[in-house]
């Protein structure tokens, strides 16, 4: 295999052997790994589609992958095969400003769209938490969301037109570079596809003006009870905050003890309110904080300048890094439920976990209902792993029975490939095979993703599991 991409691609493009191996065999979800024989690191459209041409001769797997930050095993190269990764397709192609867009390589890191855009006071408005690592390509396949999606949106709103190399290795650009054209509708098959239907290559994006004002506030609750309570009633008043994001008490000890970050001594649940807009909002964070004191807030702290601003943001965007301090390993959970439901959701995660004797910390996008219960164990205790995997797709099951799904960003990929089959009615499931059909799926670009349709695949799945200790 590696004799032969090297001769498709240069040698120093095909990676292969033991350390290549460790470190391509999962993504951020590490319950399951599978290692691929090669990793190839082409840097255009027209190396893509050769190293496709050439999986599909020699009947090879094949998985794209972009910084490996997904949270459902979506580039964990399920069969082995090869990792198509996009770390040497970095570029941004062109900035068009006067038509507000912008074309960049699949292997492009988030920030870097919006850092290259942001002299002429524009941004790339998806911004996942993982922003300063993960790609376009990988945020385009999952549909990332972020802290600014309950008013910005997610990917699939701000991506004009997408060039992709098929699973059978035709070039094909779908979208328009013009908002809303007639293509548009073929585009949003691909984004959220999970890398299942092609390898997209490169993309025009949407850029959106940065807000001329923005004000910032960290609130602070007594308990998760009271600070989700608070998220109902800000959203009844008819507010939209730009960001509504929350951290439980679990998050606070990680981030006291990662960061000596110092919150008021009977906080249980912090809330981060971020209004921004055209005109002063003020007012706006204002009516925001009324409503918070009146559901219970104990403490506020409002940003005064940027400093204080990039201050706040610290606790939200450092939540999971310190989760490090708590335990060796982290399964988040990804699940979105109508945010009135947050109360009970919350408590039955508490719940879940206090049943099994893991840990729990929750740090989540409260304002879209989308929540990320984040589990926190020792993998190298036996049966740990499988009582984690068990309550994760209890969790799922109450999201679904409360009338949301069985994931609000992080996608599907092997993670819920199991629970998702089963919420479908065999209509829907029918409707996404014909999809994949369209795009001539055959068994080989990322398989065993999303809707696992060859056999093997469920017996494999006790091959990934535990295959790290
Ligand atoms: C600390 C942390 C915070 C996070 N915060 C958020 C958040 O706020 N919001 C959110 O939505 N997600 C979040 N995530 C999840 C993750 O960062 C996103 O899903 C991100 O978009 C993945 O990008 P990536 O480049 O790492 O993709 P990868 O993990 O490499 O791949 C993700 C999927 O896309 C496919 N893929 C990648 N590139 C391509 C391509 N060029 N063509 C076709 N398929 C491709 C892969 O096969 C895989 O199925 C977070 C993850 C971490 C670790």
């Amino acid at each position: 295999m590696v004799a032969g991409l090297s001769e498709v691609l240069s040698p120093s493009q095909v990676l292969a052997g033991s350390a290549t191996h460790r470190t391509y065999d999962c993504d951020a979800y590490t319950v399951d790994r599978s290692a691929p024989t090669c990793v190839v690191l082409p840097e255009s459209t027209e190396e893509v589609q050769a190293i496709v041409r050439w999986c599909n001769e020699s009947s090879v797997p094949f998985t794209p992958r972009g910084a490996g930050t997904g949270l459902s095993g979506g580039a964990m190269p399920a069969l082995g095969g090869v990792v198509v990764s996009t770390k040497k397709m970095s570029r941004i192609l062109e900035v068009d400003l006067p038509n507000r867009c912008l074309l960049a390589q699949a292997g492009a890191v988030n920030i870097r769209l919006s850092q290259a855009a942001a002299p002429a006071g524009l941004h790339f408005a998806p911004d996942p938490s993982s922003q300063t690592v993960s790609t376009l390509g990988g945020n385009i396949n999952e549909n990332s969301g972020g802290p600014h999606t309950l008013k910005y949106g997610v990917t699939a709103q701000h991506v004009l037109q997408a060039t992709m190399v098929g699973c059978s290795g035709e070039i094909v650009v779908l979208g328009s570079r013009v908002a809303n054209g007639p293509e548009s509708s073929l585009l949003s098959l691909i984004v959220g596809s999970e890398g299942t239907l092609g390898i997209v290559t490169e993309a025009w994006v949407r850029l959106t003006p940065l807000p001329k004002h923005v004000a910032t506030a960290l609130v602070a609750f007594p308990d998760s009870s009271s600070a989700t309570q608070a998220v109902v009633a800000i959203l009844e008043e008819g507010v939209v905050p730009a960001a509504l994001e929350m951290m439980d008490f679990n998050i606070m000890q990680a981030l006291r003890t990662a960061f000596g970050l110092e919150f008021p001594e009977e906080a249980g649940a912090l809330l981060l309110v971020e209004c921004d807009g055209e005109e002063p909002v003020n007012d706006e964070l204002d009516s925001v904080l009324a409503v918070c004191r009146a559901s219970g807030a104990i403490d506020v702290r409002v940003a005064q300048d940027e400093e204080e601003r990039a201050k706040l943001w610290t606790a939200r965007k450092k939540g999971i890094g310190a989760m490090g301090r708590l335990a060796p390993t982290i399964v988040t959970h990804d699940g979105v439920i109508p945010r009135t439901r947050l109360p009970e959701m919350l408590a039955y995660v508490y719940e879940k976990a206090s049943e099994i004797g893991v840990g729990v910390a929750n740090l989540f996008h409260a304002g879209d209902g989308n929540l990320h219960p984040c589990f926190y164990f020792d993998d190298r205790v036996p049966g740990t792993i499988e009582k984690v995997v068990a309550a994760g797709e209890e969790i799922l099951r109450k999201c679904l029975e409360l009338g949301g799904s069985v994931t609000g960003e992080h996608g599907i990929g092997v993670e819920k490939a199991g629970v998702w089959g089963h919420s479908l009615s065999p209509a829907d499931r029918d409707l996404q095979m014909a999809v994949r059909d369209v795009f001539g799926v055959s068994g080989l670009c990322n398989p065993c993703k999303v809707l696992p349709d060859q056999k093997g695949c469920v017996e494999h799945v006790k091959r990934w599991r535990g295959a790290a200790t």
